[in-house]
Order: structure tokens, then C-alpha cells, then sequence
């Protein structure tokens, strides 16, 4: 299995203002494809830094993989400090500068000379071209056969670069026969214990397929890794495994990869054809954010109201006044009326409604922070859950979200169940 050190470049990276999230992503994209990350880096932008980094990487490891540095300002000097680490000078990628020159005159502005500088790469590296942006990546080899490979920073140019270009390259360079495949499986309105109970000896079944449980802010995930040589192979040995989990998780799985719950929600709602509304108070907008983060939301989806204000429960939603002096603003009665009369105002079929208490003030020992009641009103008449929900005020905002959408899910595939 080759080895690679994956080395981070960025100030910004060392002084703890900016997250790396580009050695996540190469790590877990490498790793799938059957190489072993050694040990990962951040370095600061420092030429000679830079190139000792590499230097002391390609002794250790068979490669080395870089994003960050290659743009076209002064601290960009990741492709120097190659150069320098390899013995090697630049030389000019004509079609990048083509590209470069298309782009600014695209947008209508002048080419600077620092851009042109973003065209040159050490003598004799394979460019890795960027769809997205203006620079290039590059993988360049040493007198050894090592290799360090260069990439941007931006995620959005790192990524489809390392999966379109990076990876096919190293795939077959190092012959690499079995690689890691995963399978998600999404459920919500069930704990992460309950998970584990029911399947707790699948998990002790073996280590091909692999099995874990990820648990997030009100949902968790179940993901099956297998290590297979071709897609058809790691289907073969994915797919009993799943079949045979999401059916002891029935009434909780809501899809599996990229499906995310707004945009199942969004698709029974479509195939039943029937409109939602939202009125809002602790969640501020949350819920509406994440079903109108869907393409084609509009079909579905007919707005909402942040009532926040007593007063706007009042006149937007024709919440009672006198239900909220007698019970307050968070209570079953208040939810069910602000449901209700969101439901009437935009002439939804299902209309959700959230009021909670998200501190850290405003809590009583009658009411305490975490207290969310969550409203659901539709042909099948009003219903409301409560909720104690742990954290601070954004994980309390952040959970009563996913709540909220776990009980418009239930209610969009038509199943009964109280949630978790
Ligand atoms: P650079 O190519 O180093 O000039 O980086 C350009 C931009 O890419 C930075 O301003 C960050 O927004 C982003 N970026 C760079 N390195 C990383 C990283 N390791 N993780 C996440 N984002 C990054
Ligand atoms: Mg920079």
C-alpha cells in the first residue's frame, strides 16, 4: 500500500483562523482509495519551511500531498518551495495561461503579471487542470520515483481536482486493486442506542463490510464501509448488509449518500402533492432555510413566518392572546395554534410550528432551557410533541430543527410513531 503525508499550507492554518477541512477531505478520499496517510502537516506560507516539510515527507513516505499556497499573491509559495525540494526550476503551462487569459477577459478585467506567475509549474510536472479556477494543480516526481502533489486551497477547486485528476492518476500509478467504498444510511426520530440495540450483531458480524454509527444533532447515520476491488464487488458485499439494516430500522430511514432530510421531505411532499408551511419561533427561520436549500422547494414548500414576538404570534398566526398569558409563549397550546394558523394563512396541507425556550436565559424550573414544542397541523387535525433538548442555544436552535423536520418526515411517508 503506497504511503502519503498530506501537508496543509497556510498561516492562516497556524494561527487557528481558518479550519482545515482539506486534509478531512484528501484523507478520507485517499484512504477509500487504498493509500495510507502517514501523517498530515500545516505549514505556514515560509518557502523554506515549506520545502524542508516536503523534503523530510519524501524520505519517510512515498508522496506527498499539498493544497493551499499555489494562488497569485506574495505568500503563494508552495510551488517555489517544490522547486526548491526537488532541484528543479518552473517553466510555462500554456494552456493555464490560455485559460487565464479567457477567464479575465470573460469577466473584463486586465491580467495581472502575478497571474501568469499561477501558469508556471516546476519543469516536468503533469498539470492538473482546474475546471473551477484559474490555478492548476500539478504532481511532480523526484529522482526516486516520489511524487508531491499540488493543490489550491478552495475546496471548490481542490476537490473536483482531486477526485477528477488527483486520484485517477495515483490509482494507476500504484496499480491500486481494492479500495474503500462506503454506503450512508440516514435515519431520524431514532437515538443512537436504539440503533445500536437493534443492530449491535451486525456490527460483530466482521470487519468486510465495516459498520458504523454517527451520530449528529438529532439523527444519526449508519455507514457500511466495504473493501472491494470494483463497484460490483463492494455492491455485492454492501448490499445484503443494507437491505438487512434498513429493515430492522424501518419507519426511520429516510435515505441514504447525498439524500439529506429536507430533500426527502420535499419529495413525498411532491409526490403526494401537498404544500407545507412553516411558523417559526425558537428554530428563527431554520426549518424554512433548510427546506428552501432544496432545487425545486417551490413545489412544495409555500413560506413561512418567524414569529417571534408574542405580538406577532398574535397578529400573524391568530394565536389566542389569552392562551399565551394563561400558558405562555412555549406550550402545547400555543404550538398547536401557531400550526393551526399558519396552516389557514397560506393555505397549506401540513403546516409545522416550533416555540421553545433556546437560552441560556429565560428557563424556569417549570420551563427549562430546552423545552421546545413542536406543532403539526394538516387535514388529520393539530398534534404537538414535546421536546427536552440538551446544549447550548445553537445546538438547542440546531436540534429543534431536525426535530421539526423528523416530524414532518413521519408525516410525509405516512407513518405513526412517536418520536425519539
Ligand atoms: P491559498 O491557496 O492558500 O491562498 O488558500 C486560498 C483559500 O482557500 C483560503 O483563503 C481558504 O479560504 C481556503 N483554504 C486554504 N487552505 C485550506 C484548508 N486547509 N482547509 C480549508 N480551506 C482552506
Ligand atoms: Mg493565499
Amino acid at each position: 500500500m503506497p504511503s502519503v503525508e498530506l501537508i496543509a499550507v497556510g498561516t492562516e492554518l497556524l494561527l487557528g483562523q481558518l479550519l482545515d477541512t482539506n486534509t478531512t477531505h484528501v484523507a478520507q478520499r485517499l484512504a477509500e482509495s487504498g493509500i495510507d496517510v502517514r501523517a498530515t502537516h500545516a505549514i505556514g506560507d515560509n518557502r523554506e519551511r515549506i520545502a524542508a516539510a516536503i523534503r523530510s515527507a519524501l524520505d519517510r513516505s512515498d508522496g506527498v500531498v499539498t493544497t493551499g499556497g499555489l494562488g497569485p499573491t506574495v505568500d503563494d509559495l508552495t510551488k517555489e518551495a517544490v522547486c526548491d525540494a526537488l532541484g528543479v526550476g518552473t517553466e510555462l503551462y500554456e494552456p493555464a495561461l490560455r485559460q487565464m487569459e479567457a477567464f479575465f477577459t470573460q469577466i473584463g478585467r486586465t491580467m495581472r503579471p502575478n497571474n501568469r506567475k499561477q501558469a508556471e509549474l516546476p519543469a516536468g510536472a503533469t498539470p492538473l487542470p482546474n475546471p473551477v479556477g484559474t490555478a492548476p494543480g500539478f504532481v511532480a516526481f523526484d529522482a526516486r520515483g516520489k511524487f508531491v502533489a499540488c493543490m489550491p486551497g478552495v475546496p471548490r477547486e481542490m476537490k473536483p481536482m482531486l477526485s477528477e485528476r488527483l486520484l485517477p492518476l495515483l490509482r494507476e500509478r500504484f496499480a491500486l486493486g481494492s479500495a474503500i467504498y462506503t454506503r450512508v444510511i440516514h435515519t431520524i426520530n431514532v437515538g443512537e442506542s436504539e440503533i445500536d440495540h437493534r443492530i449491535d450483531d451486525l456490527f460483530r458480524a466482521g470487519e468486510n463490510p465495516k459498520i458504523a454509527v454517527l451520530a449528529h444533532d438529532y439523527r444519526a447515520d449508519v455507514k457500511i464501509m466495504a473493501k472491494a476491488a470494483t463497484g460490483a464487488e463492494a455492491e455485492a458485499s454492501i448490499g445484503p448488509v443494507q437491505r438487512e439494516i434498513e429493515r430492522r430500522l424501518e419507519g426511520f430511514v429516510f435515505g441514504t449518500d447525498e439524500t439529506t432530510i429536507e430533500a426527502a421531505i420535499l419529495c413525498a411532499l411532491e409526490s403526494r402533492g401537498e404544500k407545507v408551511a412553516v411558523a417559526e419561533s425558537c428554530t428563527g427561520g431554520r426549518i424554512a432555510a433548510a427546506l428552501t436549500s432544496v432545487p425545486g422547494a417551490s413545489k412544495s414548500f409555500v413560506g413561512g413566518v418567524v414569529a417571534y414576538d408574542n405580538a406577532v404570534k398574535v397578529s400573524e398566526l391568530s394565536v389566542d392572546p389569552a392562551t399565551i398569558a394563561r400558558e405562555g409563549a412555549v406550550s402545547e397550546t400555543v404550538a398547536l395554534e401557531m400550526a393551526q394558523g399558519a396552516r389557514r394563512r397560506f393555505g397549506a396541507d401540513v403546516a409545522l410550528a416550533t416555540t421553545g425556550i433556546a437560552g441560556p436565559g429565560g428557563g424556569s424550573a417549570e420551563k427549562p432551557v430546552g423545552l421546545v414544542w413542536i406543532a403539526l397541523d394538516s387535514s388529520e387535525g393539530p398534534q404537538a410533541w414535546r421536546f427536552l433538548l440538551r446544549g447550548d442555544r445553537s445546538a438547542i436552535q440546531s436540534r429543534a430543527t431536525t426535530a421539526g423536520l423528523g416530524i414532518m418526515w413521519r408525516r410525509c411517508v405516512g407513518k405513526e410513531r412517536s418520536p425519539a
